[in-house]
């Protein structure tokens, strides 16, 4: 819902704010409730339905601070049967139904707004086969995304989305949020590496869509469809993947800079000189401030880093090339380039625990995942301060600044701050919009995001998209209050 509040900050720049409200969802009534419970317990077995409260509220939640309600129930699905009969209870009982695989999610896609039942994914967790001939491999939702990196590694072989959360994040999660990671600027994100999907619908039917072979071109692309859909369309069962050989080697670096104009200028730098690094991810002052403190010494004339890697054949030579970019511009403090395999997972040890770090600075962080174009991230970066300092609001940057996806950071305390905080989001996302960007580049829009899409996208492109919303479930079962509803931003 748009607000009348509208200030400026900087010049020049306008920034109109937003007024939030609650998802707007249809709660089931207690008879449909009861039904549907019955009805699970009847067709699936009282071993794989959860009713009791304590345990149905460790499903509310998941990576961000979005209320939900607790779901009335679990459904721990082991088979593609128990996916397509739990769609089905909850479309003749008209109880909605929320997916669920990690529960690692920023935006509150796996949260259930409006209670109904969670279908959990996590129990699927087999990697069904993996294919060297065709480079193909075959998993279900609850592989954990780390374990199939591990698992085709062994094997010589590379899957390449990788997000941050690996190690507790899974496919079917990954799948629904086309979930990217620092490797997505030389690998791109899951809907890259996704051939083809089983996955069930609203009523209990069970589609397959996609292929096996590298190209296909028949009919509609509906894997690309279903892929970063939210779990709002369909509810994945299965994924054929695209796989690649392993990277023969792997280089990475350490650039250090005064402030982070200066890491901004050696991206674009690196970059026009023809590289193409896997990973180019930029921390500012605040974030490696956060860094020294859990106990990484890091130069303290360095106000900004990037993580820079590269690999394949000529990874050092390329790495050098890099490392003397980084150098020569002004504002460069220093190069520092792991000599073995151990430095170089103590560097990812770093970057990987920034989420947990930062958000020891303040009782409350919220992470956006906003993108722009490359060449203007420095002045996202600048609108940044800006609306820190018009809303008094603490706030960190660091991400995939290769692909010009940051994860600009609130931080607060007092729970009186918060319509401060929700100023300064909407000023974020509407500077972002303005500079060219997109509001999630992983993310996803889940509830949190939901009310600002609008400053994105035309009415009458999300009114396509509701209507697509509306060919898989008529009803508005599936994940309702999620992309499109309004909610409160949550913090994560
Ligand atoms: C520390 C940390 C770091 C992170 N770093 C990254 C990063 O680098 N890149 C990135 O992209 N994200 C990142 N994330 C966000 C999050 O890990 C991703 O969005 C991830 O893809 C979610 O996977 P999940 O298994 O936890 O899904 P969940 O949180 O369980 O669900 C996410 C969405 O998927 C839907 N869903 C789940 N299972 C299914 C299914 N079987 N069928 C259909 N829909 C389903 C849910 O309804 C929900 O909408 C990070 C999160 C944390 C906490």
């Amino acid at each position: 819902m748009r607000g009348d509040d509208d200030r400026s900050v900087g010049p020049g720049a306008r920034y109109a704010l937003l007024v939030l409200a609650a998802p707007d969802v249809r709660q089931p009534s207690r008879a449909e409730v009861e039904r549907a419970k019955i009805e699970l317990d009847r067709r699936l077995g009282p071993s794989k339905v959860l009713t009791g409260a304590e345990a149905c509220a460790t499903y509310a939640a998941d990576d961000s601070d979005v209320d939900g309600r607790a779901p009335d129930a679990v459904v721990i699905a082991a088979s593609v049967d128990d996916i397509a009969t739990t769609l089905e209870v909850a479309q003749s009982c008209e109880v909605p139904v929320t997916p669920r695989a990690g529960g690692t999610g920023r935006t509150g896609g796996a949260v259930p707004v409006a209670g109904g039942i969670v279908l959990a994914t996590h129990r699927l967790g087999s990697i069904k086969d993996i294919d060297r001939e065709n480079l193909v491999a075959v998993v279900e939702p609850g592989v954990i995304t780390g374990e199939l990196h591990a698992a085709v590694e062994r094997e010589g072989l590379f899957y390449g989305p990788d997000p941050n959360s690996l190690e507790s994040c899974m496919i079917g999660g990954n799948l629904a949020e086309n979930a990217g990671g620092p490797r997505a600027f030389k690998y791109g994100v899951t809907r890259d590496w996704v051939l083809g999907l089983r996955a069930c619908v609203m009523g209990g039917g069970v589609l397959s869509v996609g292929r096996r072979t590298t190209k296909g071109v028949t009919g509609y692309d509906v894997t690309a469809l279903l892929v970063g859909s939210e779990g709002t369309l369909a509810v994945f069962a299965e994924a054929t993947l695209r796989l690649a050989p392993k990277p023969p080697a792997v280089a990475t670096a350490l650039a250090l800079f005064r402030d982070v104009h200066a890491a901004a200028r050696a991206v674009t730098a690196i970059i026009a000189a023809g590289v193409v690094p896997r990973c180019l991810e930029m921390l500012d002052a605040a974030t490696l401030s956060a860094v020294r403190a859990a106990g990484v010494a890091v130069d303290a004339r360095a106000g900004a880093m990037l993580l820079i890697e590269v690999d394949g054949d000529a990874s050092e030579a390329a790495l050098l090339r890099v490392g003397e970019i980084a150098s020569r511009g002004d504002g460069s403090v220093d190069v520092v380039v792991a000599q073995d395999g151990a430095q170089r997972d103590r560097l990812w040890a770093a970057r990987r625990m920034l989420s947990k770090a930062t958000r020891k600075l303040a009782r409350h962080k919220l992470s956006e995942d906003v993108v722009v174009p490359r060449a203007r991230i420095p002045e996202l970066l600048a609108r940044t301060d800006e609306i820190g300092a018009a809303t008094g609001v603490g706030h960190l940057t660091y991400g995939h600044a290769g692909d010009g996806n940051l994860h600009v950071n609130f931080l607060w305390n007092d729970d009186a701050e918060r319509p401060a905080v929700e100023r300064a989001i909407g000023m974020l996302m509407r500077s972002t919009v303005e500079l060219g960007g997109t509001l999630s580049g992983e993310h996803g829009i889940g509830v949190s995001k939901a009310p600002y899409l609008p400053l994105e996208q035309s009415g009458e492109l999300i009114a396509l998209q509701r209507n697509i919303k509306r060919v898989f479930d008529p009803k508005g079962l599936l994940n309702p209050g999620k992309i499109f509803a309004g909610g409160r931003h949550g913090s994560c």
